[in-house]
């Protein structure tokens, strides 16, 4: 593992059904800008917040996320949550990666700009806020200027542990890519061609 000499890691958390290139990009790209030394993709158990019922089992996200980043000495993957039984807490993870770590570690969540929003309403945020930094990537197709006004809001100690990043972004949903398997459509350079394959070998997506 090429690891730059500093402790800053990024965290990139999501549910990744499945992980496509909007994903991969904006991780490269707050990797980059923010001098990270690696990136961590942290796939959800059982997420508390999303309104889908119907997530693919996580055996089969955190396979396709593994395959995603192979080609990246940067990125690693953890089971954390995953391992977790029940509801996934960030709050929850974040204990654990600090109280595993060295103590010296810098930690920064990336999230895109829907996501960022949802933080407001996580599980104990104040002691988030004290865990780890934020970086909030603008992403096509959600208002950075509502984001914004909601940003500004917060309080001062929590405002600053948020650094906004203006990527040009790519516009690219998961959701999109579980659309276009269901009905047949095209679903290359949206996301890795090994992913591509394990869909296609699985049968994954097919009935939405
Ligand atoms: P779904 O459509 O199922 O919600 P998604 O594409 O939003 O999937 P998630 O797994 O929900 O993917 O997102 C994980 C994280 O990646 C979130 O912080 C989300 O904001 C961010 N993200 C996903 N796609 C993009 C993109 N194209 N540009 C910027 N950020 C993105
Ligand atoms: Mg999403």
């Amino acid at each position: 593992m090429n690891i730059l000499p500093n402790n800053r890691v990024g965290i990139m958390g999501g549910t990744f059904d499945p992980i496509h290139y909007g994903h991969l990009y904006i991780a490269e790209c707050a990797r980059h800008k923010f001098a990270l030394s690696k990136v961590l993709f942290i796939p959800s158990g059982q997420p508390v917040h999303k309104r889908r019922t119907n997530i693919l089992d996580p055996v089969h996200r955190l396979q396709m996320t593994r395959l995603a980043v192979e080609s990246n000495p940067f990125f690693e993957v953890s089971t954390v949550e995953v391992d977790r039984e029940g509801p996934t807490y960030t709050v929850d993870t974040m204990e654990l990666l600090y109280s595993e770590g060295s103590g010296k570690e810098e930690f920064f969540f990336i999230t895109g700009a829907d996501a960022i929003l949802e933080i407001l309403t996580w599980k104990d945020v104040t002691r988030i806020f004290e865990l780890c930094q934020f970086i909030a990537v603008t992403r096509p197709g959600y208002s950075f200027d509502r984001m914004n006004r909601v940003l500004r809001n917060l309080p001062g100690k929590q405002r600053a542990r948020i650094h906004i990043y203006e990527t040009g972004g790519i516009l690219i949903s998961s959701t999109e890519i579980r659309e276009r398997v269901m009905l047949g459509e095209p679903v290359k350079y949206l996301l890795p061609e090994n992913v591509e394959k394990y869909i296609k070998a699985h049968k994954l997506y097919i009935n939405g």
